[in-house]
């Protein structure tokens, strides 16, 4: 069995067959899925589908890139949305300095706002951190948060071996599986099997086999497997490493 843990089956075009993408992703052992809010109405949505559906959990948060958007009244509502039993986290949030469509000050407040919901509700925090390496785990360690996920992990060993020992997980995406990110596979060589989740960030970032096509939760298998090769581990103790992981970090085992 394996989890989805960071999708986005809200969005088109996965929200136009949601049973479809639910029923092959079963077929795969893909049995649980994490869907994760970008925004007001994404988190909505990710709340509603885990209402409707047993093996779905959500996560509601703003991305960094939205968050000159975020008003007092949008906050106030997500507040209200995170406290929903069927939250598992709150995110994504953090920082992206890459494309920096909201000005990293605004970034850094509302990054801040986040953290200081996750803890006060005791939930973890997915985090999207792009180009913002030291802000992001800074921000974090100077808050004190325990329970953290740098989804789909694309920095560097070193500032990987940072993230560890501030005791916080790193999870991997389809992107692990392009020949030219040998830098990541370099990542996970390392990466402590306590630390390491999977996830596919579908509908983007379509494995290799599938690049090009739309992504899907099925597909974590293919994260899976490039993690078994370059560990050399058996695909099924990943699966059970990286589930047993998921488990307790969301808590939603059993
Ligand atoms: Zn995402």
């Amino acid at each position: 069995m394996l989890i989805d843990t960071h999708c986005h089956i809200q969005f088109k075009p996965l929200s136009d067959d949601v049973n479809g993408v639910i029923e092959r992703a079963k077929k795969e052992g893909v049995n649980k899925l994490i869907v994760v809010g970008c925004d007001l109405e994404s988190s909505k949505k990710a709340v509603d589908l885990a209402e409707k559906y047993d093996n779905i959990f959500a996560v509601v948060g703003i991305h960094p890139q939205d968050s000159k958007k975020l008003t007092d009244q949008m906050w106030n509502e997500l507040c209200e949305l995170a406290t929903h039993k069927k939250v598992v986290a709150i995110g994504e949030t953090g920082l992206d300095y890459f494309k920096e469509y909201s000005p990293k000050d605004t970034q850094k407040t509302v990054f801040k706002k986040h953290i200081k919901l996750a803890l006060e509700l005791d939930k973890p925090l997915v985090i999207h951190n792009r180009d913002a390496d030291e802000d992001s785990l800074s921000i974090l360690n100077e808050l004190g948060a325990k329970k953290v996920v740098f989804h789909c992990y694309s920095s560097d060993v070193t500032f990987a071996r940072k993230v560890w020992m501030s005791g916080y997980m790193t999870s991997f995406t389809g992107n692990i599986t392009y020949p030219n990110a040998q830098n990541l596979r370099d990542v996970i060589e390392e990466c402590p099997l306590s630390a390491m989740m999977v996830e596919t960030d579908c509908p983007y970032l379509s494995p290799q086999k599938y690049r090009g096509g739309t992504n899907e939760p099925s597909y974590v298998v293919e994260v899976a497997k490039q993690i078994s090769c370059t560990k050399n581990m058996s695909f099924s103790e990943v699966a059970e490493v990286t589930t047993k992981n998921a488990e307790g970090f969301f808590r939603i085992g059993g």
